[in-house]
C-alpha cells in the first residue's frame, strides 16, 4: 500500500528560495511596499516605483509621506504609528496619493503588519490603481446631476419645468393640509405673444421669455417658485400666502412687467393672470381655477390679474 502522505498546498511556496520569493514581489502586477516603523521605504517593488513615477532609489530611506498630498501627509503618519503599535486599525482604504509628476491618482491600499527578522515590526502595504475606475464614477455622478437637472428644468429659461412645478405644488399642498397653512398661486400667460413671434421672428419670442423670466425670478419673493407650465404660460407658487396677498403681489408683477420694455427692439410685454388660493382643493382644482380667472382676465382685455373668486 501507498504511503499516505499529509497534502500542504503550501508546501512549495515554504520551499521558495529567498530568491524566488523576491521574484515573485518584482514579478506582481501591484504596488507593493514595506515601511519600517519610522515609515521610511525599505522595500518598493516595481510595480510601486512604475505607478508613482520614482526610481527605486529615489523612495528607498523616504518616508513614505512622500507620495501622499499634503492635506493627508499628518492623519496618514499617524495611522502608520498606530498600525505598527499593533492597534486595529482599518486595513483597506481608499486614499488619493500624489506621484512624482504632482498628478494625483486614487488607491486602494491594503496594509499587513509583518515583523522582520531583527524582530522590528514593518507595514507591507498593496497598492491597486482606482484612477479610471473612480474618473469613470466621477462622469456617470455628473452626467446623473445633468439628467435630474435636465428632467427639472425648463432649457429656455432655466426656471423649473412643469414636473417640478406640480410635484412641488403637491408638496405645499400637503403642508396646507396638515398644518393649515395658506398658499396661493398665480398663473400667468403673455399676451399677444403670437404676434411678437410673428413680427420679429421666434428667437426674439425666446429673448421676451428670457428677459421676462429674469425680471420675475428678482421681483418674487425667495419662498416662491417659478414654473414654466409650458410655452408662455407661467406659474408661480406662493407658499403662505393669502388670497389677498397673492392678488397684490400678481398686480405689482403685472405692472411691472408691463413697465419693462424688453429685447433690443424695446418691445412692450403685457401678461393676464389668474390667482387662486387653497381651500380644501386639489393640485388640479387649484390650477384650474387659477386657469378660469387667467381666461376670465384675457376676456376682460387682458393686462390684469384676476382672483378666481371674482370668477367662481
Ligand atoms: P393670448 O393673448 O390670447 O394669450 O394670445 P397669444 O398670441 O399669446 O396666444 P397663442 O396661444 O395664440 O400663442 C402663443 C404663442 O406662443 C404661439 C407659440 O408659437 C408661442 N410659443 C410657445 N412657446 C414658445 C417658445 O418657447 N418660444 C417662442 N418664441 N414662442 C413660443
Ligand atoms: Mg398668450
Ligand atoms: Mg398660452
Amino acid at each position: 500500500m501507498a504511503e499516505r502522505r499529509t497534502a500542504d498546498p503550501f508546501q512549495h511556496l515554504i520551499a521558495l528560495s529567498p530568491r524566488d520569493t523576491a521574484n515573485v514581489i518584482n514579478a506582481a502586477p501591484i504596488g507593493i511596499c514595506i515601511t519600517d516603523a519610522n515609515g521610511n521605504f525599505e522595500m518598493v517593488n516595481p510595480a510601486y516605483c512604475a505607478f508613482y513615477g520614482y526610481e527605486k532609489e529615489e523612495l528607498i530611506g523616504q518616508h513614505f509621506t512622500l507620495v501622499v498630498p499634503k492635506a493627508y501627509r499628518d492623519q496618514l503618519s499617524q495611522m502608520h504609528d498606530t498600525f505598527i503599535a499593533g492597534d486595529d486599525i482599518e486595513l483597506r482604504q481608499e486614499w488619493e496619493v500624489r506621484c512624482k509628476n504632482g498628478e494625483t491618482r486614487t488607491i486602494i491600499a491594503e496594509a499587513a503588519r509583518v515583523h522582520g527578522d531583527d524582530g522590528a515590526p514593518r507595514k507591507v502595504t498593496y497598492v491597486v490603481d482606482i484612477t479610471s475606475r473612480k474618473r469613470l464614477e466621477e462622469q456617470l455622478k455628473q452626467a446623473n446631476e445633468r439628467l435630474d437637472y435636465l428632467a427639472h428644468h425648463d432649457q429656455l429659461t432655466g426656471i423649473f419645468n412643469r414636473r417640478a412645478g406640480l410635484q412641488r405644488l403637491e408638496q405645499e399642498l400637503e403642508r396646507c393640509k396638515r398644518y393649515g397653512n395658506e398658499l396661493s398661486v398665480m398663473m400667468y400667460d403673455l399676451d399677444k405673444f403670437k404676434h411678437i413671434n410673428d413680427t420679429y421672428g421666434h428667437s426674439v419670442g425666446d429673448e421676451v421669455l428670457q428677459e421676462m423670466t429674469q425680471l420675475m425670478a428678482k421681483e418674487i419673493r425667495s419662498p416662491d417658485f417659478l414654473v414654466r407650465l409650458g410655452g408662455e404660460e407661467f406659474l408661480i407658487i406662493m407658499p403662505e400666502v393669502s388670497a389677498a396677498s397673492a392678488y397684490q403681489a400678481a398686480e405689482r408683477l403685472r405692472q411691472c412687467v408691463a413697465e419693462t420694455s424688453m429685447t433690443e427692439h424695446a418691445l412692450p410685454v403685457t401678461l393676464s393672470a389668474g390667482v387662486a388660493s387653497y381651500r380644501e382643493s386639489s393640485s388640479t382644482q387649484l390650477l384650474d381655477r387659477a386657469d378660469k380667472a387667467m381666461y376670465a382676465a384675457k376676456q376682460a382685455g387682458r393686462n390684469r390679474a384676476m382672483m378666481a373668486e371674482e370668477v367662481s
